[in-house]
């Protein structure tokens, strides 16, 4: 029998990965011309990745050693579908030899590195020793075989402290401990053994000099198998927390044109001892002038976007052409830097807990189109639940311009325009953090977020006049839709009581603040809102995107709003801001679950009808608006529903007590 070739062409690509690079791969598929398969599990079963494949295979459980981690059920997968090569993302299997030596045994195609090369640079201190050979620059270090105490502390002693112990196993930062003094040492030893034991079944560890003010410097290289390697220059990822990257940059604003010449050079020195095929990144510790090899990644990283939009080259697309057997396009020489790209990672966490991971539904996503110089690498969508089963990151988003402020500006752009409800995500965080001053002049360090977490997670702004308008114009804006109306104001629009000058008031609280008043009058003349003692003009419409022009005291602006019950998220041009609508009717949530008759609170007249009869309701959706002694008091479903009847119609004089509407509940 033939011996299956590693590298060859194939029409059918298998994605062995979930979120957004699973997403991201499916899509330069796509326009190769190739067909996908996505493989899922129970939890990802209406994911975006599983929607945009051409075939889709359910592995198993949601734990990922049940599905995403289960060699056999991918190879499986890949068999039933007729795939014939797998990507296998990042993450998950990307690294495993065990798992490229599985494709190899089935006849698939693995878009990566061959078993012995993966192994090779697998080790942090097996690949060190390599490099030691290759002549690659190390961080001073121990990465020998013996791990009795003694040694390592010789060992330590002579590096110098501070030191770092890092599990050779080692990834994501799991098993590493910075150690100051030869006291800390024996029980450093002791923990990160323990962690390294636990997270990859291996307590192997070696010592580094801890470099001083870090930052991280790495290069892209790819290699075909025709023996042709390049470097694609190098990012910087020194903006991270706990050792695990959250912005990060092309080309490095640390480097002048030799040193990155000279870190490139390591780096093709690095992969070239392994004779390298496929993407990789070396990876490099620095103090700002020399930079020392840590390890490499045998796959495509998560930052890898922002080396595609400097070089304008597609490493996706790359990769799977010399997983096809083809040789590179491209010449070391032809290859050229294009401005700036930087990256910002969005996770569901809340920084102001400790970023506590955040689970639960996305309620709303709404993300800025992706226009010039601007990317959204996003793995869910709204209605996507996010499970505590995976990686925390939602989606990337990536910046170009033709200089590094530029791209900075735009990132954050990119990020203000960003709304996520339903969990909490680091967007505020990660806006924060590509304003600093610090991040600008480039004066920064790995530590750096630790340092100055407090200035990186400011407490909520107070609501001004501009967010109490905006508040106003929200809640209109949701009434109008709700009947129905495009636009325009709901007081001219839908057989609104007589006219003469109306008023209506509205509170809001933001957090534990004190209850703020507004009052919207109309009727007669130009609408104005009073709030305090000011009496403001004010006008709003709806736009096509779901979004609202307020103007207020002559100054018009683009808002962003969701409503949700009583609950109200709001984006203007100062920021994000929730704010919670007081019912003056004392109509609060708690009272009203159960209730699925709409009464009249007080005697009044029904002034607008908001919903149809058999229309689905969300919770808080409105229904009706009464008008109880010239105030105006919208009355809401009590929770998700079917409206199942209206029983008055506008003009209605009503008295308290009398059923105008009833909500059937859903499932009921
Ligand atoms: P992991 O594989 O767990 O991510 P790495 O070896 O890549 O571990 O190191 C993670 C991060 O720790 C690096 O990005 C770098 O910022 C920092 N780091 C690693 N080695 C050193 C060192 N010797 N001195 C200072 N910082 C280091």
């Amino acid at each position: 029998m033939d011996r299956p070739k590693p590298y060859r062409r194939f029409r059918k690509l298998l994605i062995a990965n979930r979120g957004e690079i699973a997403v991201r791969v499916i899509r330069t598929a796509r326009a190769m011309g190739l067909s996908s398969v996505a493989v899922y599990s129970e939890a990802d079963a209406g994911a975006l990745h599983v929607e945009m494949a051409d075939e889709a295979v359910l592995l198993g459980a949601p734990r990922a050693r049940d599905s995403y981690l289960n060699i056999e059920r991918v190879i499986e997968a890949a068999r039933k579908t007729g795939a014939q090569a797998i990507h296998p993302g990042y993450g998950f299997l990307s690294e495993s030899a065990e798992f490229a030596q599985a494709c190899f045994d089935a006849n698939i195609v693995f878009v990566g590195p061959t078993p012995a090369m993966i192994r090779a640079m697998g080790s942090k201190a097996g690949s060190k020793l390599l490099m030691e050979q290759a002549g690659v620059p190390l961080v001073p270090g121990y990465h020998g075989d013996a791990q009795d105490e003694a040694v390592l502390a010789r060992e330590a002693a002579k590096i110098g402290f501070p030191v770092l112990i890092k599990a050779s196993a080692g990834g994501g930062g799991r098993g590493m401990r910075i150690v100051r003094a030869a006291s800390e040492l024996s029980a450093a030893i002791t923990s990160a053994k323990r962690e390294a034991n636990a997270a990859f079944g291996n307590d192997h560890v070696l010592i580094e000099k801890y470099v001083d003010n870090p930052r991280h410097i790495e290069v892209q290289v790819i290699g075909d198998s025709h023996g042709n390697l390049l470097s694609l220059f190098e990012r910087e990822c020194t903006l991270q927390r706990r050792h695990q990257k959250v912005i990060e940059e092309a080309p490095s604003p640390t480097l002048d044109a030799s040193r990155r010449e000279a870190v490139c050079a390591a780096a093709r020195k690095a992969a070239g001892a392994v004779d390298y095929v496929g993407a990789g990144t070396i990876e490099f510790a620095s103090d700002g002038k020399e930079v020392f090899f840590i390890e490499m990644n045998t796959r495509l990283q998560v930052e890898h976007p922002v080396t595609e939009l400097i070089t304008g080259i597609d490493l996706v697309e790359w990769q799977l052409r010399v997983a096809f057997g083809e040789a590179l396009p491209l010449k070391q020489d032809q290859v050229k830097i294009d401005g700036h790209a930087i990256e910002a990672r969005v996770y569901a966490e809340n920084p102001a807990k400790n970023f506590m991971p955040s689970v639960g539904k996305i309620r709303t996503w709404h993300a800025p189109n992706e226009t010039e110089g601007l990317r959204i690498d996003a793995g869910y969508r709204g209605g996507d639940a996010v499970s505590p089963y995976y990686d925390a990151m939602l989606a990337k988003v990536i910046a170009w311009a033709p200089t590094r402020d530029a791209a900075i500006a735009r990132l954050n752009r990119g990020l203000t325009e960003t709304d996520v409800r339903g969990i909490v995500t680091n967007i505020p965080f990660l806006s924060a953090l590509v304003t600093h001053p610090a991040v600008a002049a480039n004066v920064i360090d790995t530590g750096f977020i630790e340092r100055e977490l407090k200035a990186l997670t400011p407490a909520p702004a107070a609501a001004g006049e501009l967010e109490l308008g905006a508040a106003v114009a929200a809640i209109l804006g949701e009434e109008a839709k709700a009947a129905g109306a495009q636009g325009g104001s709901p007081w001219q629009s839908f057989g609104w009581m007589p006219v003469g000058q109306r008023q209506r008031v509205f509170a809001f609280r933001q957090g534990q603040g004190a209850e703020q008043k507004v009052i919207l009058s109309y009727g007669k003349g130009p609408a104005t809102l009073a709030i305090g003692d000011r009496v403001l003009p004010f006008a709003w419409s709806m736009t096509a995107d779901g979004t609202c022009d307020l103007t207020l005291d002559g100054v018009k602006s683009r808002i962003f709003a969701v409503i949700e019950g009583h609950e109200l998220y709001l984006r203007t041009s100062n920021g994000r801001f929730e704010l919670h609508w007081v019912d003056p009717f004392g109509g609060d949530d708690e009272e009203l679950v159960g209730e699925d008759k709409i009464a009249a609170p007080l005697p009044g007249t029904v002034v607008a009808i908001l919903a149809e009869e058999g229309a689905k309701l969300d919770k808080g959706a409105a229904i009706l608006t009464l008008e109880v002694m010239k105030m105006e008091q919208t009355l809401r479903a009590p929770f998700a529903g079917v409206l199942k009847a209206i029983k008055c119609k506008v003009g209605d004089i009503v008295q308290e007590g009398v059923e105008l509407a009833e909500v059937e509940p859903t499932g009921a």
